[in-house]
């Protein structure tokens, strides 16, 4: 941009706001109030003023020819502009007690109900100070009452505005919702009498709510508007017209109808009077022709002279044919409908017929496959669950979401065990059923153990028929059920635990949600026995069979975990290394499995010592290992003798008698003596070695990277391997 374009754009940005604060300044000094006429140059003043007031104006205009919005700086700049010159009026008017006052109040309320929040804010904060500059520097006596009742009604009327707007907004909205919703269920209504839908609340009802409910009423009615269309040509007919009967059977109602007159009547009638009733009861045709009293299809008198009628019957799988409603022409001249013109009513009628039952079968199809969708997505869902309370979790959010009126599920488990089994609420979920979660009960206490034990589902009777309905046992706190289902969960010949479905409603197990439930049932069985499978494999590989320790394997990935966790927060971890002493000779003498139950008693002492974050493995043989997070050498020196003087005290029980083992410990600390796993694994090996050749029975931690004061503190003296640094080991008690 050239410096000329420059200078022409600073001049047009900076106008406004000149002749805004010039006027404002002006305005202030009481240039536009009666003390000042007499004197001042006022037609400038009002110059000012106004010129400012014709720019804003000009340059809004212009935003509007361009449509483009204007930027909230000219907004305000457009406000400002006009409440100066509503503020100058005021004063050329007689002050500040001027009668035209209220516009300020109306420009005010104007900005709050048509600007947005910010700049509205700032046009009324600026109405207000305008107004207290020209009672600050007007020298106006005494104007603080006068002041108040400004700031007052200013604040008063933008608050209205706002709130009212805020009302009439949300009461929009509230019918636009309204009428959204009147739509949908008028769809549904009409989808209900072609009989698309079920009448029933059922499961069903909530999805019929969908698209494809509006698009099958839609598809029906234009197939049958055709239908009619063709009758009314082809029969010369005043009007043709199709009644369709309420749910209950109770009204007709016109449904769609070609006429030349405007009378045809929308209300619904009674099904039972008049020559439509009359086709509903005998659901026979019927052909009139003379002059015919009124029809009650017609809200005026129209002079029919002929009529014809066929009931739609549809027909039964069972019984007789069912009424769904009247298919009519009539004519004004009297012309009786022939029974050739009869006959093609009636395949009209028919016609009307296959095509709602068409769209019915469509419907029933789309359904279907959306359920089976659904369904089989569940199945998959259910099968990707690996761990066994996935699986549980899954099973009954899966019940929930595939039987829509299953208010509570719960999934409970069988646990055998030597004294009987007992029954464990493995995942619940629904209405205060999440209390339920984990809770326990015995054997033989409701209808849960009976399923468990018979392997088929119960109740067999609905539920309001029983007295008395113990589904876990007498204490547990369940909702008041209309329906109950318990299905057992069967994996090969074993029942495992159910799945319990509760809902308030009536009849809600019934057909189709109960097969559903049974098939998800079966499945989670099978998911949860392969889960609990892969638990157990997955366990096997990790843990040591004759102690329950973790194994090596296992081990060497947990002291990595624990290692690269003190590398990266710069803590200390400390590594022992426990041998039991001459433990071939416990095998030779008090032989192998004497030789195992020691091994099992030291591993249980181990475990026991531990704390919740340490690692405790069999090594290997009779070695083991404790990995301590978090612990310095002096710490772990503390805990490795705690270890070998409980062991030392402690007599292991065996088949052949009491045998009492001692161990010899060796203890390595990261960063102290290594730098990495390998190192550290290898210093503690070093350490034990180390308190094997000092005697056994102790605990010896080597430190391979002394700093020159950790002479210091050192208890016993054994060297390693011309390693040179000394060691420090605790003695023996006693020695
Ligand atoms: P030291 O004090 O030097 O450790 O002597 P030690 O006899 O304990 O050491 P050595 O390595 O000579 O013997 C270890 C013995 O542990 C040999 C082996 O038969 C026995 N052993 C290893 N695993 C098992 C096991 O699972 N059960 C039983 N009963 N004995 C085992
Ligand atoms: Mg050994
Ligand atoms: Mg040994």
């Amino acid at each position: 941009m050239t410096a000329r374009g420059l200078a022409v754009s600073f001049v047009r940005r900076a106008l406004l706001p000149t002749l805004l604060l010039l006027s404002t300044i002006l305005l202030w000094s009481g240039a536009y109030g009666p003390k000042a006429r007499a004197g001042s140059p006022l037609g400038i003043a009002l110059a000012v003023a106004f010129l400012g007031l014709a720019w804003a104006v000009v340059r809004r205009a212009l935003r509007s020819l361009d449509r483009t919005p204007p930027p909230p700086r000219e907004v305000v700049e457009l406000g400002l502009s006009l409440l100066v010159a509503s503020l100058v009026v005021t004063q050329l008017t007689g002050g500040m007690a001027s009668s035209f006052y209220p516009m300020v109040y109306l420009l005010c309320a104007f900005f709050v109900a048509f600007l947005p929040t910010a700049p509205a804010l700032v046009l009324v904060a600026s109405a207000v100070g305008l107004d207290a500059g020209i009672f600050a520097f007007g020298n106006l006596g005494d104007p603080w009452l006068l002041l108040a009742t400004h700031i007052v009604f200013t604040c008063l009327f933008a608050a209205l505005y706002h709130a009212v707007l805020a009302a009439r907004l949300k009461a929009a909205a509230h019918a636009e919702r309204g009428a959204v919703e009147r739509h949908v269920r008028e769809a549904e209504l009409r989808a209900r009498e072609y009989r698309l839908t079920s009448a029933a609340h059922g499961p069903d009802a909530a999805e019929a709510a969908g698209s494809w409910m509006l698009a099958s009423v839609g598809e029906v009615e234009s197939l049958v508007r055709g239908a009619l269309e063709v009758a009314h040509q082809a029969l010369s007919a005043h009007s043709t017209a199709l009644f369709l009967l309420s749910i209950d059977d109770v009204s007709l109602k016109l449904r769609e109808c070609v006429s030349a007159s405007d009378a045809v009547d929308r209300a619904a009638m009674s099904a039972g009077e008049g020559p439509l009733g009359s086709v509903v009861k005998q659901r026979l045709p019927v052909r009139l022709c003379g002059s015919l009293r009124s029809f009650s299809y017609y809200t005026d008198r129209v002079p029919v002279k002929a009529f014809c009628a066929v009931p739609l019957l549809e027909p039964a799988a069972q019984g007789e044919a069912r009424v769904r409603g009247v298919l009519l022409a009539d004519r004004l001249e009297a012309v009786p409908f022939t029974p050739e013109e009869l006959s093609l009513l009636e395949r009209v009628a028919a016609q009307v017929l296959r095509a709602v039952e068409t769209e019915r079968v469509m419907t029933a199809i789309r359904r279907e496959k959306d359920e089976k969708e659904r369904f089989y997505r569940a199945i998959e869902e259910l099968n990707r669950a690996v761990k066994p309370p996935d699986v549980t979790q899954a099973a009954v959010r899966l019940a929930r979401e595939l039987c829509a009126n299953l208010d509570c599920c719960l999934l409970t488990l069988f646990e055998q065990s030597a004294s009987g089994g007992r029954h464990v609420v493995a995942a619940a979920l629904g209405d205060g059923a999440e209390s339920l979660a984990g809770r326990t009960f015995d054997d033989n206490t409701g209808l849960v153990s009976t399923v468990v034990r018979l392997g088929a589902s119960l109740p067999g009777r609905p539920v309001d028929e029983m007295d008395r309905v113990v589904v876990l046992d007498e204490d547990a706190p369940l909702p008041k059920l209309s329906a109950l289902r318990i299905f057992p969960l069967h994996a090969g010949d074993r029942t495992v635990g159910t799945l319990v479905a509760m809902s308030t409603r009536r009849g809600v197990f019934d057909g189709e949600s109960r097969h559903r439930l049974q098939i998800l049932a079966l499945q989670a069985a099978e998911a949860l026995v392969r889960a609990q499978l892969f638990e157990t494999a997955e366990r096997l590989a990790t843990t040591d069979g004759l102690t329950g320790l973790h194994n090596h394997r296992r081990m060497q990935e947990l002291l990595d975990a624990a290692f690269k966790q003190a590398h990266r927060y710069g803590r200390k971890v400390s590594l022992l290394l426990l041998d039991i002493d001459h433990f071939k000779n416990v095998n030779d003498r008090y032989g192998h499995p004497a030789g195992d139950a020691v091994l099992r008693g030291v591993a249980t002492m181990l475990a026991a010592q531990a704390r919740d974050s340490d690692v405790v493995a069999r090594y290997g043989g009779e070695e083991f290992a404790v990995a301590l997070p978090e612990t310095d050498r002096a710490g772990a020196l503390v805990i490795a003798e705690r270890i070998r003087a409980a062991i030392e005290r402690v007599d292991q029980l065996t088949d052949s008698g009491p045998v009492r083992v001692t161990v010899s410990i060796g203890v390595a600390t990261f960063p102290d003596d290594a730098r990495d796993k390998a190192s550290l694994v290898e210093c503690a090996d070093k350490s034990l070695y180390a308190a094997k050749h000092g005697g056994r029975n102790r605990v010896v931690a080597t430190d391979l990277f002394p700093s020159p004061l950790t002479g210091e503190g050192q208890v016993g003296g054994a060297s390693l391997h011309g390693f040179g640094p000394p060691t420090l080991a605790l003695p023996l008690k006693g020695e």
